[in-house]
């Protein structure tokens, strides 16, 4: 058992906004925090008592991490495991580098949904150039090309209506490992974030219930609108990969609803965009549960409060010229969280909105209200 005492450092990889609202949590129970990233500007560097510039996979770098912090987290699944493996001989890293690994690779994944007895989409995989043909072979239509590694946000994703067209995008991708995978018509996407501690005990939040544009999250609401079935279904398939890959921290794992057929699409280890809203539903957030459980405190026991809906900002918005800080913060019962990103790109995630309200589809209509009300020019009108 790993235990973190208030004051000391914890490690974190990665320095975007998961890694700044992990800290926002650690800084309330008296911890340190250090991060390693190669921007000195980053979301979270801007917080961090300690930060190491340099690339997440520089062995240098890790190793100097290590040596400052009790414990290692990280804030985003793209890191070296060879490095962290290593790393992990003299350090607790959490979750587990095993588990990272599994959901670094679309192959992993599915293939872990399959040994535990979980549905996915139907799928096929090549992971070497001379196996690609057989992807040809590949019979359900609609279907989504994938690259096995590197794909989030949506990106590395190709939708084929026929077998020419994936011969195509197979050409597109010549030397990549790629996993062809029917297209689900599902009625909506949830996803259920749960937190696993380090005496084996998970305490979750639900399914939340989840919207995207253009493959990146937009709008997620909790709780979920499916059934007591389909959401029991949901948690307890979440439950059974948590405590299968020995899960410490807050895991995610994503699902696609189809009448009453769950299907398991992807993990996340760590906490989820879909889970911001626990911030304000919640009594204890998935960030406070994740410092909890990696540094071996006991877990909080969440109660939930109002239905709650969370809206992303991208950089999209910022194209509009000045956003109306003043009127979407009039919107009642709303909370903004900007991460300090410096260069508001499109696509890029600046922000978001969490708004509570009475029902779900309540908070779901007051959180895009509040959106709308930032790129409107007319000054403040109190909704009050
Ligand atoms: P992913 O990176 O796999 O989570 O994909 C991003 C988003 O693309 C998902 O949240 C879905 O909205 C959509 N998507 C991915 N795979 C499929 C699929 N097999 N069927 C339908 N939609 C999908």
């Amino acid at each position: 058992m790993i235990r973190v005492d208030p004051g000391d450092y914890i490690g974190i990889i990665g320095g975007g906004q998961l890694g700044r609202m992990m800290a926002y949590s650690a800084y309330q129970l008296g911890y340190r925090i250090a991060v390693l990233d190669p921007d000195p500007d980053a979301p979270l560097a801007q917080i961090a008592h300690r930060k190491i510039t340099a690339s997440y996979d520089d062995p240098a770098a890790v190793q100097e991490l290590a040596k400052l912090a009790s414990v290692l987290t990280y804030e985003f699944e793209n890191v070296s495991v060879p490095e962290l493996e290593l790393i992990s001989q003299e350090r607790a890293i959490f979750p587990n580098v095993r588990l990272l690994s599994i959901s670094q690779n679309r192959i992993h994944e599915k293939n872990m949904c399959r040994r535990l007895g979980l549905k996915t989409a139907n799928f096929l995989w090549a992971e070497t150039v001379d196996q690609r043909l057989s992807l040809l072979d590949f019979r359900h239509y609609p279907a989504i090309v994938k690259t096995v590694r590197g794909g989030y946000d949506g990106k590395g994703q190709w939708r084929v209506e026929n077998r020419e067209e994936l011969e195509e995008a197979l050409k597109m991708w010549p030397n990549m490992p790629l996993i062809v995978e029917e297209f689900v018509p599902y009625d909506v996407e949830i996803s259920v974030v749960l937190t696993r501690d380090q005496q084996k005990e998970i305490v979750d939040f639900g399914v939340m219930e989840n919207y995207h544009r253009h493959g990146i999250l937009d709008v997620s609401i909790s709780p979920a609108r499916v059934s007591e079935y389909v959401g029991e279904r949901a948690i307890s398939y979440a439950r059974q990969i948590a405590s299968d890959l020995d899960l410490v921290g807050t895991m995610t794992v994503e699902f696609f609803v189809v009448g009453n057929e769950v299907l398991v699409n992807e993990l996340a280890p760590r906490p989820h965009n879909s889970g911001h809203l626990t911030i304000e539903a919640f009594d204890y957030s998935q960030f406070d549960q994740h410092i909890r459980a990696i540094a071996g405190m006991p877990l909080g026991r969440p109660c939930r409060g109002n239905p709650a809906a969370t809206a992303n900002l991208l950089g999209d918005l910022w194209q509009q010229g000045n956003l109306n800080w003043q009127k979407a913060l009039d919107t009642p019962h709303t909370t903004l969280h900007l991460y300090g990103k410096g260069e508001a790109r499109l696509g890029r995630k600046m922000g978001h909105l969490t708004a509570l309200a009475d029902t779900p589809e309540a908070a779901a209509r007051r959180v895009r209200q509040a959106r709308e009300a930032l790129t409107s020019k007319k000054g403040v009108n109190s909704f009050y």
